[in-house]
């Protein structure tokens, strides 16, 4: 069974057996690194959550709050 993961490109979600993007187009999108951020997230950590993304994409504080919450925030 794939593993759900996030595209290394947009972040959004993508099977690990993707050959491409079907958000962005990213060809092999599948990244671990975000599996950490949802890691984090599970455990109610956000602010390390937002500075992993930060680290890992440069992006802006006020970005980064955005991707984390839009790529990754269940909502019910
Ligand atoms: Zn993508």
């Amino acid at each position: 069974m794939p593993n759900l993961g996030h595209c290394k490109c947009c972040g959004d979600k993508v099977s690990s057996e993707a050959a491409s993007c079907p958000h962005c187009g990213q060809p092999e999108p599948y990244d671990d690194k975000w599996k950490y951020v949802a890691e984090l997230l599970q455990q109610g950590d956000k602010v390390n959550a937002v500075k992993y993304v930060r680290e890992s994409t440069g992006l802006g504080i006020r970005e980064a709050i955005n991707f984390v919450e839009k790529n990754f925030t269940r909502t019910s």
